[in-house]
């Protein structure tokens, strides 16, 4: 098995004449929490619906535990992946949470999370059933397993989002701004459950405002800024001694 979980290569997006995404590299190491950070439509969200392919990137290249996600372009100029198969083996391996949760509002919270193992894992009813349990434990919100979302404060939703990723075992957690949609004092409880999937050295990488957060817990922090990588290093370098005057009003912005 390889060393690197996730490597993106200059990946590259447009829509229509706008190029939002202009060549981005980074690697992910296993076990290594890798954050983004970056203004509002610098391009940190379409950055991770290229590497799940919510969005088919323009160029460049994805590769999971050292399997790349092979393109085709047709006569048409349109870029589309070779092989659907393989593009849904990798997807099973991203786990991804959204700023606004995005659970389904018609199954309760333990039906959300075994949904996935079920249909696409293929487990029986009770593994599923036993691994969700497990995972509100850790999530904390067992006691709201047969609810309905609405029924929930945000902080639980995400939580429940959370465990709802967590059940596809997935090789790489992509978190949108996990936070961003919650009322200040919830944030907390959804940070302490993304402190302790550091702790675990999960693979994870992170779009967030919250900067103690990316602080304490990445290997990396990357600024991107107009669709391009305008710093990246240990938090301690990129948040404690920012190059760029760009960077620097960022972070003054964010405290
Ligand atoms: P961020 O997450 O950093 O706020 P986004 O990735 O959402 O930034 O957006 C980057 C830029 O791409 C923005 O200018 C945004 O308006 C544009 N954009 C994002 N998605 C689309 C889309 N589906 N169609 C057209 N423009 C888009
Ligand atoms: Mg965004």
């Amino acid at each position: 098995m390889t060393e690197i979980a996730l490597s993106v290569k200059d990946i590259r997006k447009s829509f229509g004449n706008v190029e939002v995404l202009k060549g981005i590299s980074f690697e992910a190491r296993r076990g290594e929490v890798i954050s983004l950070i970056g203004q509002s439509g610098s391009g940190k969200s379409t950055l991770l619906r290229c590497i799940n392919r919510l969005e088919e990137p323009g160029g460049g290249e994805i590769t999971l535990e050292g399997e790349t996600l092979r393109t085709i372009t047709d006569r048409h100029g349109n870029v589309r992946v070779a092989d659907k198969r393989q593009l849904e083996r990798m997807r099973m391996r991203l786990g991804m949470v959204f700023q606004n949760f995005n659970l389904w509002s018609h199954m309760t919270i333990l039906e959300n999370i075994i949904e996935g193992p079920r249909q696409i894992l293929g487990k029986s009813r009770d593994e599923a059933i036993a691994e969700a349990e497990a995972l509100l434990d850790k999530v904390g919100i067992r006691a709201k397993r047969d609810q309905y979302p609405s029924q929930l404060s945000g902080g639980q939703q995400q939580r429940a989002a959370i465990a709802r990723a967590l059940a596809m075992n997935p090789s790489v957690m992509l978190f949108d701004e996990p936070t961003s949609a919650l009322d200040p004092e919830l944030v907390q409880e959804v940070v302490q459950v993304i402190r302790a999937l550091a702790a675990e050295h999960r693979t994870m990488v992170m779009v967030t405002h919250e900067m103690s957060l990316a602080r304490d817990i990445s290997s990396q922090v990357i600024f991107l800024h107009q669709g391009r990588i305008e710093e990246q290093g240990p938090p301690a370098e990129v948040m404690g001694n920012p190059r760029s005057a760009r960077l620097r009003q960022f972070l003054r912005m964010e405290e």
